[in-house]
Parts: C-alpha cells; sequence; structure tokens
C-alpha cells in the first residue's frame, strides 16, 4: 500500500474512535501547502543536472511547522505529503508547539560529489527561502540529509533574511545546534523500548534485538542498547546484513562501519540474508530504515514479540493487522522515532533564547518527554480500547483538532 493510502487510512481510523466532525477531518487531511520546484544545477564536469525538489506544510495549528528534508531516488509527493502528516501527528504526540511538515528532493545524494550537493541544496533553498521561516517552517535533516546540509540551508536563507540559526535544526553545534540532537532519534528509541517492555515486566537487559538500518538512528540505537545491557544479535546497512547469535559487539561494529562505510566483512559475525533479517528470531525488532518493509508477504513470519518503529511508516496496515491478530505490540513511528524532533524543538529553543543547555539536560529532559508522552499514549489506548498505532493516532490527532478548533475559521 503507498505510503500516502496508508496514513489516510490510519488517520480516518482514529477520527472514527475520536468522532471527529466530518468536515473537521477533511480539513486536518488536506495539506497546508504543496511546493514543487524545480532544481537545475551544473555538475562538477560542466553538464546540467535538473532535480525536483518538494516540501508539503501540512498543518500549523498547534504551531510553526516542523519536519526533515530527505534526499532519496524515491521521493516522491505521494511519500512526502504522507511523511508531512506523520510529523504534524508526531509533533502532537510529543506534545511539542509545532505542526508538522516535510520535504524532498528526488536524486542519490551517494552519487553527488560534495559540491553537487551543496549547489542543490542552494538553490532549493532559493526556491522555497520565503515560504519557510523561524516561526512557520523549520526543516530538519532526515535520510540522506545531515548537518552540513543544514548549514548550507541556513547559510542560503541567512542571505535573504539575515542571519537566521533557528531556521533549521539538527545543524552543526558550531552554527547553534544542540548538544545531544545527534543521538536523539536513537536514544529517544531506547526511552520507548524501555517505556514498552516495562509495562511486561521486561527491561532493555536481557531482550535480544534486531535492527534493520545502521545509519544515524539505528546505529545509535544499537549503541545505546547494547550500553544499556541488550543483546543486538542482527542487524543491516544498505551493504547487507550480518548477525550474531551470542550479540554483536556494537562499539566494534561501529569502528568497522565507520571505516568501511560498510557493516560487512565484520569479523564478529555471519553474513545474513537483509531480506530475511526482518524474520530472524528475537524479541524486539527495530526498523531503522526505509518505509513499508513490513507488508503482508512477511508479517505472518515476523518472529519478534515488540516492534519499535524508529523508520517512519515501516508497517503497512495490512500488516498491522496480521501483527496485532498473532499479539506482536508494535510501538508507532509517530511516538517511538519522536526523540530526533523534540531535541530538534529543544535546539530551536536555545536558539530563540540565545541560551546552550548541557547535554545532561538535554537528554533529561528528552526522557521526561518521551516518558510522558507514553503515558499519555497509553492512557488513548485504555479510553477507546485500541492497539498502540490507534492510541498514539487518536492522542495526535485529538491534540490537532482541539487546537483547529480553538483558533477557528472566521475570515
Ligand atoms: N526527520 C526527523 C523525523 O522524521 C526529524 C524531524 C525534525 O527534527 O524536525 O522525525
Amino acid at each position: 500500500m503507498n505510503a500516502l493510502a496508508a496514513t489516510n487510512r490510519n488517520f480516518k481510523h482514529a477520527a472514527k474512535i475520536l468522532g471527529l466532525d466530518s468536515k473537521l477531518e477533511r480539513s486536518l487531511l488536506i495539506p497546508f501547502r504543496e511546493i514543487k520546484v524545480e532544481c537545475t544545477i551544473p555538475k562538477d564536469d560542466g553538464t546540467l543536472a535538473s532535480y525536483v525538489g518538494f516540501r508539503v506544510q501540512h498543518d500549523n495549528a498547534r504551531g510553526p511547522m516542523k519536519g526533515g528534508i530527505r534526499y532519496h531516488p524515491e521521493v516522491d509527493p505521494d511519500e512526502v505529503n504522507a511523511l508531512a502528516q506523520l510529523m504534524t501527528w508526531k509533533t502532537a504526540v510529543a506534545n511539542i508547539p509545532y505542526g508538522g511538515a516535510k520535504g524532498g528532493i528526488g536524486c542519490i545524494p551517494g552519487e553527488l560529489s560534495s559540491s553537487e550537493l551543496e549547489r542543490l541544496t542552494r538553490v532549493f533553498t532559493q526556491k522555497i527561502h520565503d515560504l519557510i521561516g523561524v516561526h512557520t517552517d523549520v526543516p530538519a535533516p532526515d535520510m540522506g540529509t545531515n548537518s552540513q546540509t543544514m548549514a548550507w540551508i541556513l547559510d542560503e536563507y541567512s542571505k535573504f533574511h539575515g542571519y537566521s540559526p533557528a531556521i533549521v535544526t539538527g545543524k552543526p553545534i558550531d552554527l547553534g545546534g544542540s548538544l545531544g540532537r545527534d543521538a536523539a532519534t536513537g536514544r529517544g528509541v531506547l526511552f520507548a523500548a524501555e517505556a514498552l517492555l516495562s509495562e511486561y515486566g521486561k527491561s532493555i537487559s536481557g531482550q535480544r534485538f534486531v535492527i534493520q538500518g545502521f545509519g544515524n538512528v539505528g546505529s545509535w540505537a544499537a549503541r545505546l542498547i547494547s550500553e544499556a545491557g541488550g543483546k543486538v544479535v542482527a542487524v543491516s546497512d544498505v551493504t547487507g546484513a550480518i548477525k550474531n547469535t551470542e550479540g554483536l559487539d556494537i562499539p566494534k561494529l561501529l569502528e568497522h562501519s565507520a571505516k568501511n562505510r560498510s557493516i560487512r566483512g565484520f569479523e564478529g559475525a555471519n553474513a545474513l540474508d537483509p531480506n530475511s533479517l526482518l524474520i530472524e528470531d528475537c524479541d524486539v525488532l527495530i526498523p531503522a530504515a526505509l518505509g513499508g518493509v513490513i507488508n503482508k508477504e512477511n508479517a505472518n513470519d515476523i518472529r519478534a514479540k515488540f516492534i519499535v518503529e524508529a523508520a517512519n511508516h515501516p508497517t503497512d496496515p495490512e500488516a498491522d493487522e496480521i501483527l496485532s491478530k498473532r499479539g506482536v505490540h508494535i510501538l508507532p513511528d509517530i511516538y517511538a522515532n519522536a526523540g530526533g524532533v523534540t531535541v530538534s524543538y529543544f535546539e530551536w529553543v536555545q536558539n530563540i533564547q540565545g541560551f546552550m543547555w548541557d547535554e545532561k539536560k538535554v537528554n533529561n529532559e528528552l526522557k521526561n518527554y518521551m516518558t510522558r508522552a507514553f503515558k499519555d499514549l497509553k492512557s488513548m489506548c485504555k479510553n477507546h480500547n485500541c492497539d498502540l498505532r490507534m492510541g498514539a493516532f487518536t492522542l495526535g490527532v485529538n491534540r490537532v483538532a482541539r487546537a483547529t478548533l480553538l483558533r477557528g475559521w472566521e475570515a
């Protein structure tokens, strides 16, 4: 199922549980603004290359729209729309004063040189600079982008509007980035997993984890889980998958992967078919890569008892149904990976205040937000007798609906 159809389906289900008025439901579903721009740049060899850039601003009832910019070949309008909508519910679940947005450029970032990436980022920023803003729409990194990308956006935006560090989050520390932002999504995944496991009298230590994806989110999650005593038994990245049923030595794997830009060939593990990673025997499965990877084709074979969605929309609604019938507990993306945008909020607050927090404060506040959001989510599950995904969706949608009604529609 396409990402937008899946996200809309979950939203409509939540709207039904909440008994939302159909006109309000329609207004919440339609994006505030969809931007599509041509980005043409000279390549290093002198030829021209054209790309299509998107920014979908989904909703601003609760505050400035917020969300990452992704550079990936599969970026398309429907996917960006779905991801923007998910950001609206995610910021509401985390209870940070933001709406939702998402952007992307259809490209293969690994095939572009650093100067080509810089030119592409600057051209994209020139095309959207008057539609984003510190109190309007604040971009951040996502797949294929990083703190350097944010530094280029900051610089290009500042040429038009004056120096504005709060225009992006996830930027380098030297330009006003927050301590702890790099690890934040992975750390949030750890806190989310802890909260879920503790409901069943379990803790991270002693559980076996499988992690799909070893980029920023997957690798931080692996590191923090192993530090907390969890056994990471298999991981994958874009180049392949590896396993060790005794538990991978994560600090050594991080070194290996930084050196070789791949987890392949790691001595303390056996190679594994990446297609069978998701169905490996484990207690907790953490998809931390692409969307739609858990679907009706593999849902029946998944052996984990818990799934913590570090990626955005990794589980198709059809797989959701199969897994929930099988008693698998799924902690949904709009809660489980909210650590990144939560620390983005802390970064933005620090920029606006002109004051820098120490890392301990950032991590403690993140824990507070994640713990509180889990309690709020669980109480929605109880009130509406629904699963964790609908608990998160009803929580987010209800907060946005309330803000929308309070602000009203009078022209
Ligand atoms: N790209 C991240 C997400 O999907 C972070 C967004 C942000 O920090 O604004 O949640």
